[in-house]
């Protein structure tokens, strides 16, 4: 198996399976092994032991040359004894003090197995509306917030992964403008990323400079009213000052409901990708596009894709069957729609050795292909597995049936940040450009790591320019833009998430929405020096361009950053 140092020791702490006293029981193939057993299984009762052996094989093949990874959870959980292996949940906030509770204690819940959690308090009653049991005045979304935040911090997600929520509120909650500023100061309900819900008509007011109403969650009677620019300016100058909140686009989570009469979609997951109805679960998995390209890396190996992608659905589809559900209700309604969501990574690292540059039609052109091709041999796959093991159990109350397609799942597709999996895999993150070509980690003993983009460093080296000089200058400029030593075709081909004008990073973000079931994880980086113009640009551009949503982030603008490009001594 060709993994990375840096893989091994992310796997080795966080996914393998380890005795009580912290030995390894298992090494990186063992969990592959372990993982396409555990998910293989599922087709127990459709296929005679042999076949079941061939399926086990695709599986652990897939993983193990790493074509194909499923999201954390399944890979950390799998055939073990927690058995949890979704990354995306999403749950209801009731107005009530039991319901408001209960749903801390199900998070805590989701957390520890791994999963990240998304909720939309728009139900809640507005700060200082009356509390008819006590008499007393509620104290608004903001501050339960700060609950579900305390009790985040204190489940440690089982020593795995600290645990994520989105937290969303729709732009016509009274409380919005407290919501809208609440993690201005940055040590604050630190482990929730925000969004504010935004409807098409809030953006039509924007458009023309209108007011809009606020209205009370539980009459839905007008409140009071807002200027729809000033609401949009203040988002725009909170994005700008440290990247929340993001914005998503509610109607349109809506109209691509494809159970619209199971309930209203109201929240995403943590990162935003993944758009669910409350009590819902989904399991992700994506497709290294690296490993997908033929063997000149000339371009895509469109039928190895096309393999890839017809086993990656059925194991995903297998992941529902197998997956031990922290709740009765979230079992019910994830079996009920079998949402999967599979996407891509390590496709900047794709352009780059395609020769193109992700800030170019070109790259565009060929995204919509990638992606169209995905979704539609995705479907096929849901569809020829409906024809043998059913259609999704909620499936009349779907699109689907009044269209007369059998689908096995509600959804198929939707582009993770792949955060872990990317790391992995040894490729760029998702859909993202490549952040830095090479950057100098710093490591425990204050000496200094030169890190260099693999895609780069080959290049370089055919080219016949690589040297470890140009390698830490480069780490420390944070491009190779107008660098001499390196050749204008490459400058112009490895291009990092810096040199990457934002309206590239939108049209990116754009091109894999229109062919992407669910949402797009993807953040807008900015300098440092853009100004809240630039913000309020780029979330226009995200509405035009029909994006679900969109996160900015400018350069420094949060004080704690993970990887500092050229700013290292
Ligand atoms: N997630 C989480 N905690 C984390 C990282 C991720 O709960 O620390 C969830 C969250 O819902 C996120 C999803 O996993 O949107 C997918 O994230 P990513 O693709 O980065 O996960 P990976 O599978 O690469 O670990």
């Amino acid at each position: 198996m060709k993994l990375s140092e840096n893989a091994v020791k992310v796997l080795e702490k966080r996914y393998l399976e380890k005795d009580e006293n912290g030995n390894l029981l298992e090494d990186c193939e063992g969990m592959f092994r372990r993982v396409a057993k555990a998910i293989a299984s599922a087709d127990a009762a459709y296929t005679d032991e042999k076949g079941l052996a061939v399926i086990e094989h695709e599986f652990y093949n897939m993983m193990a040359n790493l074509e194909f990874l499923p999201n954390s959870p399944t890979l950390m959980n799998a055939g073990r004894p927690l058995g949890q292996l979704s990354a995306c949940f999403v749950l209801p906030v009731e107005d009530t003090m039991e319901g408001i509770f209960e749903s801390i204690k199900n998070a805590a819940l989701i957390h520890k197995s791994g999963g990240g959690t998304g909720f939309s308090f728009s139900r809640l009653r507005a700060k200082g509306s009356a509390v008819n049991s006590t008499g007393g005045v509620a104290s608004g979304p903001v501050s339960f917030m700060k609950v579900f935040n305390a009790a985040t911090e204190a489940v440690k997600q089982g020593g795995t992964r600290r645990g994520a929520n989105m937290g969303i509120l729709r732009i016509d909650h009274p409380d919005i403008m407290e919501f809208i500023s609440c993690k201005s100061d940055n040590s604050e309900i630190t482990n929730f990323n925000l969004s504010v819900g935004i409807t098409e008509d809030f953006m039509r007011a924007v458009e023309h400079n209108l007011e809009y109403e606020l209205l009370d969650p539980r009459t839905k009677k007008p409140v009071a009213k807002l200027n729809a620019r000033e609401v949009f300016d203040i988002i725009v100058e909170m994005a700008w000052e440290n990247g929340e909140p993001g914005i998503i686009f509610l109607d349109r989570l809506n109209r691509d409901n494809v159970t619209p009469k199971l309930g209203e979609i109201e929240s995403t997951n943590p990162c935003g990708e993944q758009p669910l109805l409350p009590y819902e679960a989904c399991n992700l998995g994506s497709i290294n596009l690296y490993n997908m390209m033929d063997d000149a890396h000339k371009g895509l190996d469109f039928e190895k894709l096309e393999y890839t992608v017809r086993k990656a659905v059925r194991f995903l589809d297998n992941v529902i069957e197998v997956n031990k559900y922290p709740l009765p209700e979230i079992d019910r309604m994830t079996r009920g729609t079998r949402k999967i969501g599979l996407g891509v990574m390590g496709w900047a690292d794709t352009l780059c050795a395609l020769g193109v540059a992700y800030n170019s039609q070109a790259a565009i052109d060929l995204a919509d292909k990638v992606m169209s091709f995905i979704n539609d041999t995705a479907q096929k796959a849901s569809q020829n597995l409906a024809e043998l093991k059913g259609v999704f159990p909620f499936y009349e109350d779907s699109i689907y049936a009044q269209k007369g397609i059998k689908m096995r799942n509600a959804t198929t597709t939707t582009i993770a940040p792949t955060g872990t999996l990317s790391l992995i895999a040894g490729v760029s993150s998702g859909i993202e450009p490549i952040f830095a070509i090479s950057y100098i980690r710093n490591v425990m003993d204050n000496s200094e790591l030169v890190e260099v983009n693999p895609v780069f460093k080959e290049a370089a080296l055919s080219g016949n320019f690589y040297s470890d000089e140009l390698m830490k200058k480069i780490a420390r400029v944070g491009t190779v833009k107008n660098m001499n030593e390196v050749p204008t075709n490459v400058q112009e081909i490895f291009v990092t998430a810096h040199d990457v004008l934002p309206e590239w990073h939108v049209k990116m973000q754009a091109a894999f929405q229109r062919h992407t079931d669910n949402a797009v994880s993807k953040t807008v980086n900015l300098s440092h020096d853009a100004t809240t113009d630039d913000v309020r640009e780029v979330f226009t551009l995200a509405y035009k361009t029909q994006c679900k949503g969109v996160t900015i982030y400018r350069d420094g603008s949060r004080d704690l950053q993970v990887l500092n490009i050229g700013k290292v001594k």
